[in-house]
């Protein structure tokens, strides 16, 4: 097995440069008002709230191993002074942040790089906040952690995506037992709602309710584990949506929106995979799902595309575009003539960071008067829902053919 760890080209060194808006304040530093923290047996995530754009330095540093991420022009929430927080896992054994100098806070994540397999560091933005993510060698505990011979610390690192296999992501896809477990992320919530139509209708109630039709197929009709992001009318951050993802070890995420775009004869299903776009419509409804600014989508491009390298682009795009045909087809029962928009590569920030194939797909347009119409209905929605599971479907079909 080939084994990529820090140093190779998975890693993400994020340096990210900004131009600080001019301001009058009296302390020019950001505070650091909180770090969160989430441990599961397959990886660790830490988030530095931080609120305000800021440059950061990361690195990686030996005896004791460690992973560290200097936040510049910070100060620390006092309460945080250091403090560590234990972590029950055993490629890490704590997190701890302090103020490093009078402009600098450094986090550290005190690890065993002999039973890391890879780390990235990379910002979300609005509220800006930096996200720390450390997965371990060995997830599944198919294999006992480090090599015998006790080289894995240096051995050459491999310019490769981690084999999925010991990882246990898709374990029961390579000893061909198919995909079982599927999140379904309904986009938006609570405070959030999304785009609203004419009447008023809100994004965030038709994607929960595709969602929860969608888990329904899924369990009665194919008997597949299928987990929800959100099962009601609530926010969840969108880098804690593919944490569930990765906690539940699922074997597919896919995301649920409803598109709005300003020219209102527009109209239509589109879905994508993580990748950089060219197209300014497509970075401009990304900017919309992410709940950011087209600018702080140009400021992730890098970002993305280091991550693309390493993440399931092809077997996302399949995916995507095995549900594009099937929804098209399903909603063209009720609305006969809709249009396919296609499948492409957009810069969808919960699309980060998940380790299966993960795919959002936007089922019609609300700002479209026709198709608001429709996504009024029960029966629109539970087409929208049959149409993504019979993409589903076909897709864990032919992995079945090889
Ligand atoms: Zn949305």
């Amino acid at each position: 097995m080939k084994i990529a760890r820090p140093g190779s080209p998975l890693l993400l060194l994020g340096s990210l440069c900004a131009s600080l808006l001019g301001g009058a304040q009296t302390d020019p530093r950001a505070e650091i008002a909180n770090l969160r923290q989430h441990t599961h047996p397959a990886f660790t995530r830490i988030v530095l709230d931080i609120g305000t754009l800021r440059e950061y330095t990361s690195g990686e540093l030996r005896d004791p191993d460690r992973v560290y991420v200097d936040v510049l022009q910070a100060k620390l929430n006092p309460i945080l002074q250091n403090q560590s927080y234990p972590c029950q896992a055993g490629y890490i054994s704590q997190v701890r942040i302090s103020q490093k100098t009078p402009s600098t806070v450094r986090v550290v994540a005190d690890v065993d790089f002999a039973k890391v397999l890879s780390y990235r560091v990379y910002p979300l933005f609005d509220p800006f906040r930096l996200v720390i993510d450390i997965h371990p060698v060995d997830r599944a505990g198919v294999h006992g952690g480090a090599d015998p011979s006790g080289n894995i610390p240096s051995a050459k690192p491999s310019g490769l995506p981690p084999d999925p296999a010991p990882s246990g992501y898709s374990m029961a896809r390579q000893l061909g037992l198919g995909v079982r477990t599927i999140v379904i992320d309904p986009g938006h919530g609570g405070p959030k709602p999304g785009t609203i139509g004419k009447s008023g209708l809100q994004e965030k109630t038709i994607n929960l309710d595709v969602a929860l039709a969608l888990q329904k197929l899924l369990r009665d009709k194919a008997g597949l584990e299928a987990v929800l992001t959100r099962e009601t009318d609530i926010d969840v951050p969108l880098e804690n949506r593919t944490v569930i993802a990765n906690q539940k070890r699922a074997d597919l995420f896919v995301s649920i929106h409803t598109n709005a775009h300003r020219d209102r004869n527009r109209g239509g299903v589109e879905s994508f995979y993580l990748n950089i776009s060219p197209d300014p419509e497509v970075n401009r409804l990304a900017a919309l799902e992410n709940a950011t600014s087209t600018k702080n989508i140009g400021e992730m491009k890098g970002i993305i595309q280091k991550i693309v390298q390493n993440s399931k682009i092809q077997e996302s795009r399949d995916l995507a575009d095995k549900i594009q045909r099937n929804l098209v087809k399903s909603l063209a029962k009720d609305l006969p003539g809709i249009q396919s928009l296609g499948v492409k590569g957009g810069p969808f920030w919960v699309l980060i960071g998940g380790e299966m194939p993960s795919v959002l797909v936007e089922i019609s347009h609300l700002s479209n008067a026709r198709e608001e119409e429709k996504l009024k209905t029960r029966k629109y929605r539970e087409l929208a829902a049959e149409g993504i599971y019979d993409g589903i479907m076909e897709y864990i079909r032919s992995l079945g053919k090889g």
